[in-house]
């Protein structure tokens, strides 16, 4: 946890989110600024900045993220159609969150391009 994270204050219910999924290790919630119909955010509970910040310890951890995608993209009826996860680490990718986070992008054929959550 830190203080200062927007992410944990979600997590800790300082900080409203549209909440989709919660277990004891992830929460996911609607984007703020949705780049796609469905664009929603998986994250650890655990605060681990970037990816570079995971420890072998936390492998565990980052497969169960997207193993929620799965089930948050056929809840929301995306599976079938495809969707794209992104996760960015650090500024050239133009991560602006400093807490790991899976992107959950569907609802419209996104771009073939190399992207990042924004520009899809
Ligand atoms: P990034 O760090 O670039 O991978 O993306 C961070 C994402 O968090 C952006 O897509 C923001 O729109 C989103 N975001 C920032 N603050 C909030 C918030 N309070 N609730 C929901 N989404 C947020
Ligand atoms: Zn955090």
């Amino acid at each position: 946890m830190s203080a200062e994270c927007v992410f944990c204050k979600i997590i800790n219910r300082e900080l409203d989110a549209d909440i989709v999924y919660d277990d004891e290790k992830t929460v996911a919630f609607k984007d703020i600024n949705p780049a796609a119909p469905v664009h929603i955010l998986v994250v650890p509970r655990k605060h681990i900045p970037t990816l570079l910040d995971m420890e072998k310890d936390d492998e565990g951890l980052i497969g169960h993220l997207h193993s929620v995608a799965n089930e948050i993209a056929k809840a929301f009826k995306i599976d079938k159609k495809g969707y794209r996860i992104v996760l960015n680490c650090g500024a050239d990718a133009g991560q602006i969150v400093f807490h790991l986070h899976l992107h959950l992008l569907g609802g419209r054929p996104l771009l073939q391009t190399i992207a990042k959550g924004r520009g899809v």
